[in-house]
């Protein structure tokens, strides 16, 4: 057990717009309900990158990046019951306070004060964290840290979606986008029994392993998706739709790509102002177009059931690992906003 006075190895965003630095901090001391947790593994994501970048604003610093985190119970606050030491585990990224009216209804993405680990509060790029019990969950040990550690954001994002459209087997489905969201969408939608899953890219690298997914690739650059997308239809379009690029273009086709009483779930971030024609796209087919803001942890052990089962999978070659090091992490940033395929890095400690 670490004492009192231990420094860990963590690598931390000290300056905007500079490299990630290697540093020594103090172990964090644990209150009566949090949890220290000893890093597995921790994802490298594109927001992550956003914050060294200073695109997504962060106020404090120095602050441990790191928010897709697996990893092993190291101790346990003396009112945490459900966790005990060496256990295998994964956290939801996500503090909130677990009194407010969002948090008590299962809403916590929109509690007042929710802080992001690895952006309000220190992250998982390091040898431990610090988080709330009631954010650490049993990682079961058929899945490795590594695939723990990155279903916590984009795989859980993509479910979150899909749950909020109310997505039913049999349905038919477009996604706009093939990144890390569009390639967890694709293997849920597929594990909830929608066969016919039509995936809207333009890069030719992901084109060609979209069907190796069991997906039907769609190339946006041979014409218009919403036209192609109702010619595999016979003239109807699909049931429900997902767009993950975040620009008004793919948001109107995934509108315009609906049939009657089709859902759009948009999740890509955007300052693009969308347009839709209020009668011939939405109301004469009874459309819905939903927005979808992060995700739950009471969604998290659907993922892991997915995963256990083989639906949700990363093959040999879409995960590399890096150490805890400030010059490998600050690499993997660089190369995370210019990448072309599912090669998610992460870091095992
Ligand atoms: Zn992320
Ligand atoms: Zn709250």
């Amino acid at each position: 057990m670490p004492s009192r006075e231990a420094l860990m190895r963590a690598v931390q965003l000290v300056e905007i717009g500079a490299p990630l630095e290697d540093a020594e901090v103090s172990l964090p001391d644990i209150g009566a309900s949090e949890i220290l947790v000893r890093v597995a593994a921790c994802g490298i994501c594109h927001s992550d990158a956003h914050y060294r970048a200073g695109i997504s604003p962060i106020d404090s610093l120095p602050v441990t990046l790191g928010h897709e985190v697996a990893g092993r119970v190291e101790t346990v606050g003396r009112d945490v019951h459900h966790l005990s030491p060496k256990s295998r585990v994964y956290v939801h990224y996500l503090v909130s306070c677990g009194c407010c009216d969002f948090c008590r209804h299962g809403h916590e993405q929109f509690c007042g004060k929710g802080q992001m680990i690895g952006k309000h509060r220190d992250g998982g790029y390091a040898e431990f964290i610090k988080v709330p019990g009631r954010n650490v969950f049993v990682l079961p040990d058929a899945i490795p840290f590594e695939h723990g550690a990155i279903m916590m954001c984009s795989s859980a994002t993509a479910l979150h979606a899909l749950n909020k459209a109310r997505l039913k087997s049999d349905e038919s489905v477009a996604i706009f986008g093939f990144g890390g969201l569009g390639f967890s969408a694709l293997q849920l939608a597929k594990a909830f029994g929608c066969h016919e899953v039509y995936v809207v890219e333009i890069n030719p690298a992901k084109l060609a392993s979209i069907a190796t997914f069991g997906g039907i690739p769609v190339d946006a650059t041979a014409g218009d998706p919403v036209d192609q997308i109702r010619e595999a239809t016979g003239g109807k379009g699909v049931d429900f739709s997902i767009e993950l690029v975040g620009s008004a273009v793919t948001m109107e086709q995934a509108v315009q790509g609906l049939r009657v009483f089709g859902r759009a779930a948009l999740v890509g971030l955007t300052t693009e102002t969308m347009s839709v024609l209020p009668y011939s796209e939405v109301i004469n087919k009874e459309i819905e177009i939903i927005g979808v803001s992060d995700h739950l942890a009471a969604e998290l052990p659907l993922l892991m059931q997915l995963a256990r089962n083989g639906k949700l999978y990363f093959p040999q070659g879409t995960l590399r690992s890096i150490g805890l090091d400030a010059a490998q992490i600050n690499a993997a940033l660089d190369e995370v906003t210019k990448s072309s395929d599912h090669i998610r890095t992460v870091i095992a400690i």
